[in-house]
């Protein structure tokens, strides 16, 4: 589970493009959240174009998240002849594919995904008033990660799980600078919650500023941007 990032900004940093992950294990590919930059970077992905099953993981319906979801999953259905995976706990998700036009044939809806070799367990998170919001834990062969979409907290369950080593890794939601009315994680909470030791294992994304370096010099992980022109 090597998670790449289509972007890592936060909704209001679109330099940094939408704070969109994938990963490809086996052959099936695997799309956590899908925001209003994700399609264009994704389209002619070589690993998505190849893959045997599509699944697109959603935390929460903001745009920065799922803006770009009914394009990918019309063109992977007309284009690449794929019927993917929709991965959210809630079927507000279907209601946003209906009303963007999006046949409820042309994907298959799962609420939830496990049982298979790999699993993602949703776990509500605190985001904004007027929407329910998850982050998922992701278990397979290789461990267990934590990816927090949108939140301002890491759920207690999670930080013991990170303490105790049972979760490898953590990507969370941090902002350089905390609005007044926080909705996202921020770096002083991370510095707060988490003793430094294990900052080499926090992923910090949906950056509301490229604050890459700070990050490092805290000892932070720094999250793989994917580059379609890359080598
Ligand atoms: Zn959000």
């Amino acid at each position: 589970m090597d998670i790449k990032f289509l972007g890592m900004g936060s909704a209001f940093n679109p330099k940094m493009e939408n704070t969109n992950g994938f990963f490809v294990w086996e052959d099936q590919f695997y799309l956590i959240d899908c925001g209003e930059t994700a399609f264009g970077k994704l389209w002619n992905h070589p690993a998505l174009r190849a893959a045997s099953r599509i699944t697109a993981a959603i935390t929460h319906l903001h745009g920065d998240h799922a803006g770009s979801l009914a394009s990918l999953v019309s063109y992977c259905y007309y284009v690449l002849g794929k019927t993917i995976r929709v991965l959210h706990p809630l079927d507000t998700v279907i209601r946003l594919l209906d009303i963007m036009g999006i046949e409820r044939s042309c994907y298959e809806y799962v609420p939830r995904l496990v049982g298979e070799a790999l699993s993602f367990d949703a776990v509500e998170v605190e985001h904004v008033d007027n929407m329910t919001c998850f982050g998922y834990i992701i278990s397979g062969p290789e461990g267990k990660i934590y990816y927090s979409g949108d939140a301002k907290y890491v759920p207690d369950p999670v930080i013991r799980g990170f303490l105790n080593g049972e979760i490898g890794r953590i990507y969370q939601d941090a902002a350089l600078k905390p609005g007044d009315h926080a909705t996202h994680g921020s770096l002083a909470y991370l510095e707060k919650t988490f003793p430094p030791e294990t900052h080499s294992r926090i992923y910090c994304i949906h950056l509301d500023t490229d604050y890459r370096q700070i990050l490092m010099e805290k000892g932070f992980a720094l999250a793989a941007l994917y580059e379609p022109d890359g080598p």
